[in-house]
């Protein structure tokens, strides 16, 4: 037990049927329907080798978004072939959620067999959407029909999603209500190592905030700027264009179109609150740059051309932040400085992170496209922890609870018969 959450070693799962829920989403090219990455899937093996190898009869619960969530463009069955190589065994799949075929396979599960059950967001239940308007407890979790099918089919419930912590869904935080629970080994390592770091994080503590998915940032800065865990937050992406037009700055007509079509506009209010208590603690970019012509161009905050759309910080604002992270001693980054995909646009990002590999800085990243970054400039091994959450590392480090983490504590209390 650790953190008042049972782990692997508390468990008994030799021939019991074990659900397990993990964090295998990952980026998919739109084309071919192929995974663009596999650190997910690679950080979760050791937690399923480790069930497997005790003759458990593993069950996996996974998600696989897609741009727009309700469209269910894509199953898991490519994370299973991903998963049977990472594992050198065969991991079955079936392409039903919690249906009659998917029970089933369920009950024919021999001890150390390992099946991977179709993306859980094929149940409405799982989707984003119904978590937020609905915000159902975890006892009414409980009832619905994910877990109503499923656990009855369960002795153990695991969860190793580190990554979906900050998630409230049946999936997540259902089962933890009736069967006895624990984490696995890589929600236990990266919730120790998270935990460690902010206890007593090396002065100064600076966060990098970026990317374009960004109410969290915005969540997490208040907090952090608050309670003083960050002594100074740098920002790139979308956050960066948002403090600034909160501050009057003009960032461009096609930057204030794109960020109110993204529905961010309500967190300017945020924004402003921000900059009236902190605004010696938040940098923000002084140049942007745009592609013109097919050319990058970079232009200095003021005199951004109406037809622009910038989409990454300029290089004199990637060298002052360069400064920042190399005097830092604890650094945490979420969310790329620009669209880095791009050759045009990368600079800001490349930079940054020429910066994380050689700071005396203790360095945390997380986030899906922030971890494509980090191996896209071959810095996976100068960074001192790379965390498989974006959100959840976000949410974490505000110091509240997150639900996942809630649940398990609850499950962790059910004895095992
Ligand atoms: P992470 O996955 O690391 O948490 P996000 O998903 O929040 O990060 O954001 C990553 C995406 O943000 C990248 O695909 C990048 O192209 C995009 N991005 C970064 N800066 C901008 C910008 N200024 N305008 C539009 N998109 C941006
Ligand atoms: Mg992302």
């Amino acid at each position: 037990m650790r953190f008042g959450i049972n782990t692997l070693d508390d468990l008994e799962v030799k021939g019991k049927t074990v659900l397990c829920r993990i964090d295998i989403n990952q980026p998919v090219d739109r084309s071919t329907g192929k995974l663009k990455d596999t650190t997910r899937i690679e950080a979760c093996i050791p937690t399923l080798r480790e069930l497997s190898d005790k003759g458990a009869k593993l069950v996996l619960m996974a998600h696989q978004g897609s741009d727009i969530e309700y469209k269910n463009f894509y199953t898991t069955e490519p994370h299973a072939e991903v998963l049977s190589g990472f594992l050198g065994k065969k991991v079955k799949f079936i392409d039903d959620v919690c249906g009659p075929a998917a029970r089933e396979a369920i009950k024919v599960l021999k001890g150390g067999e390992i099946l991977l059950l179709d993306n859980v967001r094929f149940v409405s239940e799982e989707q984003t959407l119904f978590e937020t308007k609905l915000c159902l407890s975890h006892e009414e979790q409980a009832k619905t029909l994910l877990v109503r099918k499923l656990a009855p089919l369960g002795d153990l419930y695991v969860c190793d999603a580190f990554a979906a912590a900050h998630r409230d869904q049946p999936s997540l935080c259902g089962f933890e209500q009736i069967l006895p629970s624990a984490m696995g080994r890589l929600f236990e390592e990266e919730f120790c190592v998270i935990s460690g770091i902010m206890e007593k994080p090396g002065r100064p503590c600076v966060f990098v905030l970026g990317g374009a998915k960004i109410n969290d940032a915005f969540l997490m800065m208040s907090s952090c700027l608050g309670n003083s865990v960050a002594d100074k937050v740098i920002t790139g992406g979308l956050v960066g264009e948002v403090l600034l037009w909160a501050c009057g700055k003009d960032i461009g007509e096609k930057a204030r179109a794109f960020i109110t079509k993204e529905g961010y506009a309500p967190l300017l209010e945020t924004a402003k609150e921000l900059l009236s208590k902190y605004r010696d603690r938040i940098a923000m970019p002084v140049d942007f740059a745009a592609v013109q012509g097919g050319k990058r161009t970079e232009y200095p905050l003021g005199s951004i051309p109406a037809d622009a759309l910038i989409l990454d910080i300029g290089e004199k604002t990637a060298k002052q932040y360069q400064e920042i992270i190399r005097g830092a001693r604890t650094v945490f980054v979420n969310g790329p400085m620009g669209v880095f995909e791009e050759e045009a646009t990368e600079l800001g990002t490349r930079l940054v992170w020429d910066a994380l590999a050689d700071t005396p800085a203790y360095t945390v990243i997380g986030g899906g496209d922030s971890i494509t970054a980090t191996k896209k400039y071959n810095k996976t091994k100068d960074i001192n922890y790379i965390c498989t959450g974006g959100g959840s590392l976000i949410r974490f480090l505000t110091g509240e609870e997150l639900p996942v983490v809630k649940a398990l504590r609850h499950g962790s209390t059910i004895k095992q018969q």
